[in-house]
């Protein structure tokens, strides 16, 4: 045995492209509440952006079949030929679009034809315009990808909504794209063919910009709310578009990851080596399971929005009563996103001052037992989101807690 000692390890260095970027805010909430309720606290969850119902039995069953079948390998890179033509059917039926396979692509979620499509495009600098409240991962994406994510802040006051002024104004020689999401998370917030129209021509003015259309809520809508993608709305934009899908939320399939895209053949090409050098396919039990999702019944779909609906109604009712907040009625998604601006200056029963909706949020964990996601975590504040897809008996006892909790504030 050598008597010289090799030189001591070095600590792990964080690549300097995760600088800005820690696990999410929502991840660190949900840990927080899974303690609490560790130590005997009931705290109830209202902070998770998945359905709570299971998924549907067919699609269960479709996929134990294909297990059964032996699609238990490696399948075409991103996504088996019965899945592209599904998605077309899916494009076809729902969108009015006619799409060809080379134009789909298939990843591990929606999160991933993002990531894909980022990773494939952006140069070090490049900027990307992003509407506030935005899903957090999308600056996240941006900023591992190398490029600078452009901030734009949506307030209640237009709906949560982009204006064209507010798009021109975003937009430089340096701009890729334009993230949308409708209907929106955190804000639930959807466009109609008339708000998306001064956007659109924005765009056709700026022909270096492309459009992400982030569109995996599009079923769950209200009072009917007819969807509309901004491809049917301007064929022109198509060449320059990745419209954004995926079975997580229509189908409640959160756990077998698959999302799609479809856009342009150079593009999607440019993913698929992304993809290629990354995870490969995805599951190909889970894409078994996702032709079922689009090809079958989609009556559970509908019924979800109208289950879905009932609970907006009395979440958002239950908000309004509540002093120092306010709550617009969201066209879609599973979320209110409330302004609680009216408490900010709020002091607590133990003398503590409200100053953010951090501070809001951390109040009603901890007093209220029921966790919420401040906006400041989806890039505007002061505003909370609220999940509703929960159970309605929970919610009920949810809303009257944030109600007790906020009436022991003395509001400023
Ligand atoms: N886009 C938005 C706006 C989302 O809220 C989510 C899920 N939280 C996704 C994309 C990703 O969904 P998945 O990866 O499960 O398909």
């Amino acid at each position: 045995m050598s008597e010289k000692q090799p030189p001591s390890p070095e600590p792990f260095r964080r690549a300097s492209r995760l600088a800005n970027l820690g696990v999410s805010e929502i991840l660190r909430i949900g840990a927080r509440a899974g303690e609490m309720q560790r130590a005997g606290k009931p705290v109830i969850v209202l902070g998770a952006g998945e359905p709570d119902f299971d998924t549907p039995d067919t699609i269960k069953e479709a996929a134990i079949a294909a297990i059964r079948a032996g699609d238990t390998k490696y399948t075409a890179l991103d996504g088996t030929p019965a899945l592209k033509a599904a998605i077309c059917a899916k494009f076809r039926r729902d969108n009015g679009l006619d799409f060809t396979p080379a134009e789909i692509t298939v990843a591990a979620g929606a999160k991933q034809v993002i990531y894909n499509a980022l990773m494939a495009s952006l140069e070090p600098g490049d900027e990307v315009v992003i509407p506030t409240p935005f899903w957090t991962t999308y600056s996240a994406m941006v900023e591992i990808a190398g490029g600078i994510p452009v901030l734009v802040p949506c307030t209640g006051e237009n709906g949560f909504r982009m204006t064209a002024e507010q798009l021109q104004a975003a937009i430089s020689p340096k701009t890729r794209w334009l993230m949308l999401n409708s209907p929106s998370n955190p804000s639930g917030a959807a466009y109609r063919a008339a708000d998306y129209r001064p956007l659109l021509d924005v765009l056709l003015d700026a022909p270096h910009v492309w459009l992400m259309s982030d569109e995996i809520y599009e079923h769950i809508v209200y009072d009917g709310f007819t969807f509309v993608t901004p491809v049917a709305i301007e064929p022109r934009i198509r060449s320059r578009c990745l419209i954004v899908n995926g079975v997580s939320k229509a189908y409640a399939m959160t756990g077998w990851r698959i999302g799609y895209g479809a856009g342009p053949a150079s593009l999607i090409g440019a993913m698929a080596v992304v993809q290629s050098q990354s995870t490969s396919n995805p599951a190909s039990i889970s894409q078994a399971a996702a032709v079922e999702a689009l090809n079958g019944p989609q009556d559970e779909v509908v019924a979800r929005a109208a289950d879905f609906k009932a609970r907006r109604d009395f979440v958002v009712a239950a908000l309004n009563a509540i002093e120092g907040i306010e709550c617009r009625v969201p066209e879609g998604a599973f979320y209110t996103f409330a302004s609680c601006a009216g408490l900010i200056g709020a002091t607590t029963p133990d003398g503590k001052v409200i100053e953010s909706d951090r501070d809001v949020c951390a109040y009603l964990l901890e007093a209220g037992l029921v966790a919420t996601v401040p906006g400041a975590a989806f890039g505007l504040s002061p505003y909370f989101r609220i999940s509703y897809a929960t159970a309605m008996a929970e919610l009920e006892e949810a809303m009257r807690r944030i109600a007790a909790a906020c009436r022991k504030l003395t509001l400023a």
